[in-house]
């Protein structure tokens, strides 16, 4: 059976920063008879939940992996290197289990596809992708933004 990478936030488990999960009848829709591999970069790098929210500031995931932009939280911590660290271990996660495709949710310094917030804390977004998402799309896996997320 065909694999596919979710956010594991989008699969009901409590591992966002607020210690909350999101989960949507359109997502299990988007998986339909794909069998879904959750993972959580910023958990597996260690972060803890709850933890601060986060944002990249300078730029998207692609800056950031290219050293024009760093990841902070919003009491001005650099969490960059954990960031990164997670999309390695998602990259990991996806090759081990054959997922070429990657369903992940939106606007997240992780797992954001298309558009993130913009480092301001305010709700702005701007156009970019996460770390995770610039990371497994860098290495040939397609990566789409949840549907409803
Ligand atoms: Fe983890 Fe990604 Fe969900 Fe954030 S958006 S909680 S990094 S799975």
């Amino acid at each position: 059976m065909e694999s596919v990478l979710v956010s594991a936030c989008l699969r009901g488990v409590p591992c966002r920063f607020d210690g909350r999960a999101k989960a949507s009848d359109e997502m299990t829709a988007a998986i339909g008879d794909r069998r879904p591999v959750a993972f959580c970069p910023e958990v597996s790098a260690g972060l803890p939940t709850p933890r601060r929210p986060a944002e990249i500031v300078g730029g998207d995931g692609h800056d950031v992996l290219d050293g024009r932009a760093r990841v902070v939280d919003d009491t001005g911590h650099d969490v960059t290197e954990a960031f990164v660290d997670g999309a390695g271990r998602a990259l990991e996660a996806a090759r081990r289990t054959g997922c070429t495709e990657a369903l992940l949710m939106a606007r997240s310094p992780s797992c954001g596809r298309g558009t993130v917030y913009d480092g301001t804390f305010t709700g702005g977004l701007r156009a970019g992708d996460g770390v995770t998402a610039a990371l497994l799309e860098r290495h040939g896996i397609t990566v789409r933004a949840a549907p409803s997320a």
